[in-house]
């Protein structure tokens, strides 16, 4: 990835956030998107810097178009080009159907599906002006199992499914790949909001007998995002422990 420029949504925290430690070991220049905790973001440009790479944070709403198209253009502006995007940003609103509300289904379906949507759409001129690309589309495996509670996220994750694989077949011809990595449970802040009996219950089930890292996540994501993985279009790579 020397010399490569990759996006990164949601980079300032859990599985972004290993995401742009392990492309900055692979030499990549990095414009790390956050939603509202410059501290975190701050933190994770400092540990990319380490690796001698250069690194852009900016603020955005992922589900803003007009944030999409500035995120796309400060990153040509600054590097020159946009070969990886990572679209990571993704939130949940968990509940029971019957006492989910129309907002936390929205809010949700925003983020996670129409987010991907509007960063896809942001890059995709500059990626078919460079015959080049490579974005890699966190789903999640509850997009593919479904999970109770998680009806809003795992329609999200099933459409990040249907888009990733819907676009992968538009820019083909144009050496641009789009994959989706479909992780399982992994330790972040995102599940460190689940009840302790929550996270008992899902590491049972859990073939490899242990919740994944965001490490696990980002080297997956790391080949997709490969100059290596060129033949390698429109899949769903899962990274969950044998759970799916
Ligand atoms: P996390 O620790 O909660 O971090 C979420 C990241 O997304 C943060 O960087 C946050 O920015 C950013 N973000 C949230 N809303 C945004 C918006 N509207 N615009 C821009 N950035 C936004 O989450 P995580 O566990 O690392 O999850 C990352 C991705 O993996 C998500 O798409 C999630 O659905 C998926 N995933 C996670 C798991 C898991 O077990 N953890 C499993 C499967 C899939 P701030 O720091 O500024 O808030």
């Amino acid at each position: 990835m020397k010399g490569k420029t990759a996006i990164v949504t949601g980079g300032s925290r859990g599985i972004g956030r290993a995401v742009c430690l392990e492309f900055a070991r692979r030499g990549a220049n990095l414009v790390i998107n956050y939603a509202g905790n410059q501290a975190a973001a701050q933190e994770t440009v400092a540990a990319c810097q380490a690796f001698g790479v250069s690194v852009l944070a900016l603020q955005g709403d992922v589900a803003e178009e007009a944030d999409c198209a500035r995120i796309a253009t400060a990153a040509c502006e600054t590097f020159g080009s946009i070969d990886i995007l990572v679209n990571n940003a993704g939130i949940t609103r968990d509940n029971l159907l019957m006492r989910m509300s129309e907002d936390d289904f929205d809010a949700v379906i925003r983020t996670n599906l129409k987010g991907s949507f509007l960063m896809m759409k942001a890059v995709s001129r500059q990626m078919m002006k460079q015959r080049y690309g490579r974005i890699v589309n966190v789903s999640s495996v509850v997009g593919l199992s479904g999970n109770a509670g998680q009806v809003n996220y795992a329609a999200s994750k099933a459409g990040v499914v249907g888009m990733t694989k819907s676009f992968a077949k538009e820019v083909a011809s144009r050496g641009i790949t789009v994959n989706a990595v479909a992780p399982g449970f992994i330790e972040t802040d995102m599940t460190a909001k689940m009840t302790e009996a929550a996270v008992k219950a899902a590491a049972a089930s859990i073939p490899a007998g242990r919740m994944g890292t965001p490490e696990d996540v980002a080297a997956a994501a790391a080949f997709l995002a490969s100059q290596e993985a060129a033949y390698v279009t429109g899949q769903v790579l899962a990274v969950d422990g044998g759970m799916y």
